[in-house]
């Protein structure tokens, strides 16, 4: 799945690569997937990029924002999406739900696993997107400082009674932060996933900030997890201390058998003795 990283990564990857060339066919998918989230309708999708020209590739929380000149932004990932670039010669992946193939003939094509986002918004759209997600912390960004996160979980505190995870993930006020790093940042603050965000002590609000601005910044050095795929094919290079390879091995700090919870609709890696639930 998409998380911040392997966002930023991805932005760069088509940026580097797709800046500045242009559209000159497009198809919406060749395999109907009802979790992919389009808004417009299949023809829309196979005739508005025709002629765009690639411009800025951005990314915010989890998607990827490709800017098609004039007057189109096309919103992708918030899911498993793979991006790959398949030359003339290649053959298509067999499952794709965005096709562009570009001027110099070599095809940008999309395959959500699971889930994913695929809007194509027009200016007005994007600019009502952004407002929306701006309100939202971007835990990479230079304005994520520790009197940010703090005032946000005071807020977040006060209305409600929530634990640690919700307030990272689900629904959260913070972009881009989902199951597969939320395991490392926990293990670095020493915090369960269960913790209840209002009995979170000072000293430990701050070990949180840290983890997530050091474990995002170390995953975006190296290119987003070992799991995910980026535009050229090869995965990233950040190994998770905490995840479903760490079952019942020794944790690095305690020797303590890694154990795997379920909470809030996924799998917890947690160490009990570094992450006390008390
Ligand atoms: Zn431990």
């Amino acid at each position: 799945m998409i998380e911040r990283p392997e966002a930023v990564t991805l932005a760069k990857q088509v940026s580097k690569t797709l800046t500045g060339k242009r559209i000159v066919r497009a198809e919406r998918e060749n395999s109907p997937h009802k979790w992919v989230f389009y808004n417009r309708e299949k023809t829309e999708y196979e005739t508005l990029p025709i002629g765009k020209r690639i411009g800025k590739v951005t990314s915010l929380g989890s998607q990827i924002c490709i800017e098609l000149k004039p007057g189109y932004f096309q919103h992708l990932g918030d899911g498993g999406e793979r991006f790959a670039l398949i030359a003339p010669d290649e053959k298509l992946p067999k499952k794709y739900h965005l096709l562009w193939e570009l001027e110099d003939n070599v095809r940008f094509t999309v395959s959500v696993a699971g889930w994913g986002t695929a809007k194509l918004h027009d200016r007005k759209q994007y600019n009502d997107w952004l407002k929306k997600e701006q309100q939202r912390l971007d835990p990479v960004d230079p304005s994520f400082t520790y009197e940010a996160f703090n005032a946000m979980a005071e807020t977040y505190c006060e209305a409600c009674d929530k634990p640690v995870k919700a307030m990272l993930t689900s629904e959260s006020p913070i972009a881009g932060i989902g199951n597969g790093y939320l395991q490392d940042i926990l293990f670095r603050a020493g915090l369960h996933p269960r913790k209840k965000v209002r009995q979170i002590r000072a000293a430990q609000q701050k070990k949180l900030h840290t983890a997530i601005r050091k474990v995002l910044s170390e995953a975006i050095e190296q290119g987003g997890r070992d799991s995910e795929i980026g535009l050229h094919g090869n995965p990233g290079r950040y190994v998770c201390t905490m995840d479903k390879r760490a079952k019942d091995t020794p944790c690095p700090k305690c020797n303590t058998p890694i154990e795997k919870i379920n909470f809030m609709g996924g799998s917890c890696y947690v160490c009990a003795r570094c992450q006390p639930f008390d």
